[in-house]
């Protein structure tokens, strides 16, 4: 069977090649992937994420795993997102380029893990969820923290020891893995941990963030105008909902602040 170390090459090898072939410099660094037993901490997703949320034997009846990864974004990117109140076009075409990275990572985990005869269940990056509720069915958010990848921030976005500036895929398999957690504090937002921040609620152009609270209507919303508004979204899908502004050279960008201080 793979071991944990081999899937976390596969991952990076992955992520190393796609600048190759896209013919660019990429926006990545290097993947952070964790996995878990499917045991009974998943059963709390419905009450911690959604109702219908789908649990890991929903994906594929035998599953025994959960595996989650996290493809942190180039600090240069995130800089270059921070300034205004609208997102940059490099940020909208990382988010489209990264979506379609996180499939070919998952089917190249998937792939390593067939070869020793071990199948596994897959989800789409995104837009798995219900445009009303705007909560996910298959949340790899939720199952990130489950997984031990990462923490909540005060702006709902993981925070890994790599940061929260990246995206997030994860799968399943019947292979058994075994506990492979990555995040080392209880918390790794500031706010969160007892300790002065806040950044990410001051970034925010439409106060959708407060310190225990998360108007999730109100940054969809913008999110859907950005990509309405800005002209050099024009050539993007129009599934190329992105702000990030409230993780924007944060504390958090690039680390676990927690960790750290
Ligand atoms: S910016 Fe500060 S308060 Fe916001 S999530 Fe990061 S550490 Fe927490
Ligand atoms: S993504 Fe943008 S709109 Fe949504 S909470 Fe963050 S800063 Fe606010």
């Amino acid at each position: 069977m793979p071991s944990i170390d081999d899937l976390r090459k596969t991952a990076a090898n992955c992520v190393a090649a796609e600048p190759g072939r896209l013919g660019s410099a990429g926006w990545w660094q290097p993947p952070l992937l964790a996995a878990a037993p499917v045991d009974s901490r998943f059963d709390q997703l419905p009450r911690m994420a959604a109702a219908d949320h789908l649990h890991p034997t929903d994906l594929l009846p035998t599953a025994r795993s959960v595996i989650v990864f996290f493809i942190p974004f180039h600090p240069q990117l995130v800089k270059d997102n921070q300034p205004g109140q609208r997102p940059c076009r490099n940020w909208g075409l990382a988010y489209v380029q990264t979506n379609e990275l996180i499939g070919r990572v998952s089917l190249a985990v998937r792939d390593l893990l067939a070869a020793a005869g071990f199948a596994s269940g897959l989800t789409p990056a995104t837009h798995n969820f219900d445009p009303v509720r705007l909560m996910a069915r298959w949340s790899h958010k939720h199952l990130a923290h489950l997984v031990n990848l990462g923490r909540f921030g005060v702006h709902h976005l993981l925070i890994t020891p790599a940061g929260c500036t990246g995206r997030l895929g994860s799968l399943v398999t019947e292979a058994e893995l075994g506990e492979h957690p990555l995040i080392q504090t209880a918390e790794a937002c500031l706010l969160k941990a007892g300790q002065p921040c806040g950044k990410c609620i001051e970034a925010c152009p439409v106060d959708a963030l407060t310190e225990d609270g998360f108007d999730r209507s109100r940054c969809w919303q913008r999110l859907n105008e950005n990509y309405r508004v800005l002209d050099y979204f024009a050539d993007l899908p129009e599934s190329t909902d992105v702000c990030g502004k409230c993780t924007a050279l944060m504390p958090c960008s690039f680390k676990n602040p927690v960790a750290k201080s």
